[in-house]
């Protein structure tokens, strides 16, 4: 068995300064997307018209994370698709890239009936998947919108007026919680809070 040490140490003496290790027995994005597509595991099952898996690029150094699919979402299969959706764009747009280049998810896969909050159990059916995205897609930075991302990443129980654009580490990942774009659409007051948290985005994409 060879040393763990050793051989890092072997690799930098050969000039190989970066190393990634590839999961050895973890799905990859699309096999948990198939496993996803038919998931029952909670009653949002029988309900739903489609399962919103979350999109974009796979390698991405940004995630945004949401709260669940709202009824265009649900119709299309594909998140943050309406106003909500085109406002997020603008904030992506802000930070200097594409909504190509990042990945989009919520917390749960499936729309709760009526838009309702996501019930305990729900997240708790649901919360896997995502855990299992942030850990194959391997982001910089993790990007909550709104309360419910944000408290069911953290496991707190804490209002977004409090927490929003405040840095934290998720297992080992900066966060950084910002509004959700459908309360932004509600409350225009707070769209230069979200400018600014993307602007923080922004810079530590380049490293500063
Ligand atoms: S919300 Fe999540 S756990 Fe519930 S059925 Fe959809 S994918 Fe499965």
């Amino acid at each position: 068995m060879l040393d763990p040490k050793r051989f890092l140490t072997a690799l930098k003496n050969m000039g190989v300064d970066e190393y990634v290790f590839a999961a050895k027995d973890g799905p990859t994005l699309a096999e948990l997307k198939k496993t996803v597509l038919s998931c029952e595991r909670c009653p949002l099952a029988s309900t739903r018209k489609n399962v919103v898996f979350g999109e974009g690029d796979p390698k991405a150094a940004i995630v945004f994370v949401g709260e669940a699919p709202g009824e265009e979402e649900d119709n299309q299969g594909r998140p943050f698709v309406g106003r909500a959706g085109k406002l997020l764009d603008q904030l992506i747009e802000r930070i200097g890239i594409k909504r190509s280049d990042v990945f989009i998810c919520n917390v749960l896969k499936c729309r709760p009936p009526g838009n309702r909050d996501p019930e305990p159990r729900e997240v708790a059916s649901c919360k896997e998947y995502l855990l299992s995205q942030l850990d194959i897609i391997r982001p910089r930075i993790i990007c909550t919108l709104g309360r419910h991302a944000y408290n069911t990443l953290l496991e707190v129980d804490v209002p977004i007026t409090r927490i929003r654009g405040k840095m934290t580490v998720f297992r080992g990942t900066p966060l950084l919680p910002t509004y959700h774009p459908s309360y932004l659409l509600r409350s225009q007051n707070k769209i230069k809070d979200a400018w600014e948290d993307m602007e923080t985005l922004k810079e530590m994409l380049r490293g500063r």
